[in-house]
């Protein structure tokens, strides 16, 4: 089930919207113009946001581009529904940011399998495959974490939500996500968490890392937030491999 957000200000549209949302077991919250949306938005992050381009107020187009530039909405999905069929409207409305883009009337059918195509492009890639990295393996499936070591292979034991924040930085690697990123991405933007609740759990997270010399991999920016990074890794790696030369042992 997906939190779908659907800013439309014509009530007989709006209304057909999310009846077929519902029926597809979807969540779905109405907006009727821009700065309701916002504050939706604001309150709670949608999994995807069917939006029209003609709004009272402001556009649909300057509402997409707004939500581009900012950090929290970057990565929000944004289906565009307009009247408008023209080349050059459509490439706007592109551009401003949409995923997707649907000229009215359309069809409930056509609609709803646009959402299920975006929202699978959105979902992370790797959802139930196991994700390599810096010699670290992470398998949602058996929801087992093991670092390589040399020829050994240590067994890491994380709790869910450790389990959750590494699998969103294996994924999203060598970038650097804000406490605010973190917690709509990882807790799945359950708004009354406060951000120091991501201090806690990544310091969890690197303890929990420490027994494969792994907690390098998570590295703070100062300021910014977070970022796994394999420098860390092979930093630690490197540590691991000088191991104490035999002494007095010549090779000929
Ligand atoms: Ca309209």
């Amino acid at each position: 089930m997906s939190l779908v957000l659907v800013v439309e200000d014509e009530p007989a549209i709006a209304e057909l919207v999310v009846i077929h949302l519902r029926h597809a077991g979807h969540e779905a919250v109405l907006a009727a113009d821009a700065a309701t949306a916002q504050a939706r938005v604001d309150e709670r992050l949608p999994d995807l946001v069917l939006l029209d381009w003609m709004l009272p107020g402001q556009s649909g187009v300057q509402l997409a581009r707004r939500w581009r530039s900012e950090a929290r909405t970057r990565e929000l999905p944004v289906i565009m529904l307009t009247a408008r069929v023209d080349e050059a409207d459509k490439v706007a409305g592109l551009d401003a940011g949409a995923d997707d883009y649907l000229t009215k009337p359309f069809s409930p059918r056509e609609l709803m399998a646009r959402i299920r195509a975006v929202l699978r492009r959105k979902a992370p890639q790797t959802l139930d495959s196991a994700v390599e990295l810096a010699d670290l393996t992470l398998d949602p499936a058996t929801r087992r974490v093991s670092r390589r070591l040399g020829d050994a292979s240590v067994e890491l034991k994380l709790g869910p939500t450790e389990f959750r924040l590494l699998h969103f930085f294996m994924t999203h690697p060598e970038r650097v996500h804000s406490r605010a990123q973190l917690l709509d991405r990882v807790w799945g933007d359950h708004v009354f968490i406060v951000e120091r609740t991501v201090d806690v759990h990544v310091k969890r997270l690197r303890e929990a890392l420490a027994p494969a010399q792994a907690s390098g991999l998570i590295d703070t920016v100062r300021g910014a937030g977070y970022r796994f990074t394999q420098q860390g890794g092979a930093a630690a790696q490197v540590v691991q491999l000088q191991a104490p030369v035999p002494a007095g042992k010549v090779t000929t």
